[in-house]
């Protein structure tokens, strides 16, 4: 630890609160309250937190809704009409994309299921899928169900990348020369951009790439990596990406997801997809004619006209990210987590606990999230760390997940939660 910039002390901690430009978000946000004082809260990776401003942005939907009743679709200061499309500026910057690229709606597993209706398209020997090592449980029951939904047995056509003997983490090289294996044999590539438990950021555009030289479609579900790591779905030249809202990007319990189609696809009239009157041509679509039009946009993909409370506690949230970028959060998120690092390591120095950090050291390989294994120790230790007002997040047998969110975490809280660890496992 010479050499590092970092410092396991309060002084030091508040000092690089002091420096940090981003630090006026933090008032932005409710934090949970234990006796009084704000908790540590480490789990914006689960739940992100409420921004203050959600209930205005509610309530102005819910007095347009009384005041106008159904003329509210064209009389709502938002009109409903075109609600979703408020959505499209301010999402497609936070995942590289272009604005006809994106649309909000659904639900995470509810777009993956409709992403992969559409670019998970068995035929003949090409009818593999490939996934990450454990990917999140509901993405490989989406995978299971769509081998099915074509007439196959998952056994034979769901392919888990494994890493080498030994080890967590995969490695890129072993991806991309089991995607050149598989080759013609392989359908979709489906990743967690970020791993959920390992908090490993995949090399999304080289997996693209690979994917396409073999033929094959390329997805990823991007739950935590959508406002965490700065991507660039259009010129990694990904086809088509999913992710929920309400991680880090604070959007509300449940809340709407997004979705992400390469504009490669949109001219394609003939894609295979489940249709609804919220995907039609616009411009024909209060004619309420049969003969499904899609939109030449992400949009086609819509079912459904726009939940609007819902996208009102989103829209809340996203007001804030555009008043930054995903550049310079990812600069203070980069820093804050190799402070969290840094930290943790002092506490096992400290207190001789054995910890392994389960998450890349490499900072190009993750985002704002360290998994840390506490050998010997149970579910306790998350009780005991919420009797002293830290809110972390546990997974069996022995894994503690902790994200600082550069959006509202800051030095001081990272410093804090040392010093708790440091009374607990001493
Ligand atoms: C959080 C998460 C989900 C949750 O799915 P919902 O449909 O939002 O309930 C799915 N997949 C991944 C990878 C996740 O991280």
């Amino acid at each position: 630890m010479e050499n590092t910039p970092f410092s396991f002390d309060l002084s030091w901690a508040q000092q690089a609160d002091q420096q940090d430009d981003l630090r006026g978000f933090r008032g932005s946000f409710f934090f949970p309250q234990h006796n009084g004082k704000d908790m540590l809260y480490f789990t914006g990776n689960s739940l992100g937190l409420q921004p203050k401003g959600v209930r205005a942005y509610i309530d102005q939907e819910l007095q347009d809704w009384a005041q106008y009743g159904v003329e509210g679709h064209f009389e709502a200061k938002h009109p409903w009409f075109s609600y979703h499309e408020m959505f499209a500026p301010l999402i497609a910057p936070i995942v590289g994309a272009k604005e006809k690229e994106v649309v909000v709606m659904n639900q995470l597993t509810v777009n993956l299921h409709l992403l992969l209706v559409s670019f998970y398209r068995p035929e003949g020997k090409r009818k593999k899928i490939l996934f990450e090592h454990k990917p999140f449980p509901s993405d490989h029951y989406a995978f299971e169900s769509q081998a099915r939904l074509h007439g196959y047995s998952p056994e034979d056509v769901l392919v888990e990348m494994q890493p080498r003997e030994g080890e967590t983490l995969l490695r890129t090289e072993d991806i991309l020369a089991k995607i050149e294996e598989l080759g013609d044999e392989l359908a979709t590539v489906c990743f967690g951009a970020v791993n959920y438990y390992t908090g490993q950021w995949f090399d999304m555009k080289a997996i693209t790439a690979a994917a396409h030289k073999v033929g094959a479609m390329c997805g990823f579900d991007m739950a935590h990596a959508a406002g965490n790591v700065p991507v660039q779905l259009h010129d990694w030249d990904v086809d088509f990406a999913c992710w929920c809202s309400y991680k880090y990007l604070n959007s509300s319990p449940g809340g709407v997801s997004g979705v992400f189609v390469n504009e490669r696809h949109h001219q394609n009239k003939d894609l295979v997809r489940l249709a609804g009157w919220w995907g039609h041509n616009a411009s024909t679509r209060f004619l309420m004619q049969p003969g499904f039009d899609p939109m030449e946009s992400a949009e086609a993909w819509q079912l459904s006209n726009a939940p609007v409370l819902m996208m009102a506690a989103h829209k809340a949230s996203l007001d804030l990210f555009a008043q930054t970028s995903m550049q310079a959060l990812r600069a203070k998120s980069v820093a804050l987590t190799a402070y969290l690092e840094f930290v943790l390591n002092a506490v096992a120095d400290k207190t001789g606990q054995e910890m392994e950090l389960v998450t890349p050291k490499d900072p190009a390989q993750r985002g704002c999230q360290i998994s840390m294994r506490l050998k010997g120790r149970t579910k306790q230790v998350v009780r005991d760390l919420a009797a002293q007002g830290v809110i972390v997040d546990w997974r069996e047998p022995d894994t503690i997940r902790l994200a600082p969110v550069p959006m509202y975490n800051s030095f001081e809280d990272v410093y804090r939660l040392g010093e708790v660890l440091v009374g607990l496992l001493g």
